[in-house]
């Protein structure tokens, strides 16, 4: 008898990333994986430079300059920092900590995938609760909690809906929470989000024992090949989290170009300005092509298509590919007719809407 995974392993589907191909000749423009269209901060670039200088030394496997400079930008005790080899890694360490065999991590029906993934990789089972409107429910949420309850898992702007709850909502899912669930904060895309009811989780983790929030490099820092993800928690969670994370999780590379990225304020104001304009042009146009785009508050759109076979998401994400436009279908979000839209260059966006009128024309 040939080797077993162990149960849960098989059921997981293996995560597809966004497309990056197009026909031979044709120019790429990727606007799939929510990445950023400004590239990497200058000082970021040179930074990783400098740590191929001393390649034959381990890393720091603790991170320290990283932690302190984000510590620092964000006001912040550096002890209450964790670092990853992208968020995932950290989303992955919460439930190798927390999940048991056959304890639950609840998360909402067009949630990130990598929940998924990681609670079934680490034994636990996925409690999957319905959206409202493609909002996320605390309601449905707290109905969930069961006494085999370890984990919520939530997105906070959610991709791909770019939906967001507000302060308010968050202080009552949490209140309505047993102290000892953990809820886990997923605030991949806040630096984008321009509303004052927002907060991107900061407040409810200083004030409790029982909440995590993680952020990533890969979106606006513009660093998503160098893996770069932090967390920050309660002492007790972030010591656990320690426990069992690879020794040098982060390499030197990451770490330096980490640090660079998160002083870099005048990178950081540009890519917001960027998409505070691109995010109003890119929904306006869209929906004054006749496609419904649910509102988003992060860097890209999801764009839902009509219901026939010529106009419909397949046959738009083929006409678009074909012309360079690559979009991420998200049928395995839930979605299997919208397109998700991440805001690019200029050239990238206003080529893609061209296209888009194009098709529906
Ligand atoms: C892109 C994204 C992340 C970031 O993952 P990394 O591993 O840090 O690259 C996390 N959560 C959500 C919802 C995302 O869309």
């Amino acid at each position: 008898m040939l080797p077993t995974p162990k149960s849960g392993i098989l059921d997981i589907d293996l995560y597809v990333p966004g497309k990056s191909k197009v026909p031979a000749g044709v120019k790429l423009h990727k606007l799939s994986s929510n990445e950023s269209p400004l590239g990497t901060s200058p000082a970021a670039i040179e930074a990783a430079a400098s740590a191929t200088n001393g390649m034959e030394l381990y890393p720091d496997g603790s991170a320290t300059v990283l932690r302190e400079a984000i510590a620092e930008t964000h006001g912040l005790n550096p002890d209450n920092l964790i670092c990853g080899n992208g968020s995932d890694e950290i989303l992955s360490l919460l439930a190798n900590t927390y999940l048991g065999a056959g304890d639950e991590a609840i998360f909402t029906e067009h949630g990130f995938l990598v929940y998924r993934i990681a609670t079934l990789a680490a034994g636990g089972v996925p409690v999957v609760v319905e959206e409202d409107n493609c909002r996320t429910s605390v309601d449905n949420i707290l109905e969930a909690v069961t006494d085999k309850t370890k984990l919520v898992y939530i997105a906070n702007p959610n991709n791909p809906t770019g939906t967001y709850l507000p302060i308010d909502e968050m202080r009552r899912l949490h209140a309505g929470l047993p102290e000892h669930i953990v809820l886990v904060i997923d605030a991949a895309y806040a630096e984008y989000v321009r509303r004052n009811d927002y907060e991107a989780g900061l407040e409810l983790v200083s004030g409790n024992q029982n909440v995590i929030m993680t952020r990533t490099f890969s979106k606006i820092y513009g660093l998503a090949a160098l893996r770069i993800g932090w967390a920050y928690g309660p002492t007790h969670i972030i010591e656990a989290l320690n426990r069992i994370r690879g020794p040098f999780n982060m390499n030197a590379a990451a770490i330096a170009a980490g640090s660079a990225a998160m002083r870099d304020r005048a990178f950081l104001d540009a890519a917001i300005a960027h998409n505070d304009t691109w995010l109003a042009k890119v929904t306006e146009e869209l929906e004054a092509l006749g496609l419904e785009v649910t509102p988003s508050v992060g860097n890209f759109v999801l764009i839902h298509f009509p219901d026939d076979p010529e106009n419909n998401a397949e046959a738009a994400d083929r006409y678009l590919t074909d012309r360079g436009y690559v979009l991420r279908r998200v049928t395995g979000y839930g979605f299997p007719n919208a397109l998700r839209m991440s805001i690019g260059s200029e050239e990238a966006n206003l080529g893609a809407l061209e296209t888009l009128k194009e098709f529906l024309a």
